[in-house]
């Protein structure tokens, strides 16, 4: 007789999934602005052909204002994840066996998320105090897979910016 582990390790999943979201704390995603250059202009003051506002040359591209830049502003979302606060109740892995800082936390968040954590410049998470004061955080180290299976949860430390 075969065993066939697969509906099993998805049942799991599930589990794992459903838990992050029930018991995990929104942490909010602060991505970085995006800077572009111009589609419109070569250096600000010369009509790049084929951009959305034709304009004349010598004269500051309308649709750059002439800086030949366009910024996306920061934007952010939030996601759930556990969130640990006491050093005692991390997760050990051999990166941080050398030592934790004050102040650090560590997130377990659904691997589904990770591509996320992985573009932003801060995150916002929540004290564990009243829940309502929100600590500024700067990723610390890379994160690493963890969960019974490896391809599902992810692993993070944080440590404070404000
Ligand atoms: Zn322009």
């Amino acid at each position: 007789m075969a065993f066939n582990f697969g509906p099993s390790i998805k049942t799991f999943n599930q589990i794992a999934s459903d838990f992050i979201a029930g018991m995990g704390k929104p942490c909010e995603l602060y991505y970085p602005p995006i800077e572009i250059s111009c589609p419109n202009c070569t250096n600000g003051y010369i009509y790049l052909q084929g951009g959305p506002v034709p304009f004349t040359n010598n004269s500051p591209c309308p649709y750059c204002g002439g800086t030949n830049k366009i910024v996306t502003p920061e934007t952010h979302e939030t996601i759930y994840m556990m969130v640990y606060y006491n050093p005692k109740d991390f997760i050990k892995y051999q990166e941080f066996d050398a030592g934790i800082a004050d102040g650090m936390v560590q997130t377990r968040g659904l691997i589904s998320d990770a591509s996320k954590v992985e573009r932003i410049s801060y995150a916002i998470i929540h004290n564990n105090v009243d829940g309502i004061n929100q600590m500024r955080y700067v990723r610390e180290g890379e994160m690493v897979p963890c969960g019974a299976s490896l391809s599902q949860e992810f692993l993070q430390m944080w440590k404070r910016t404000g």
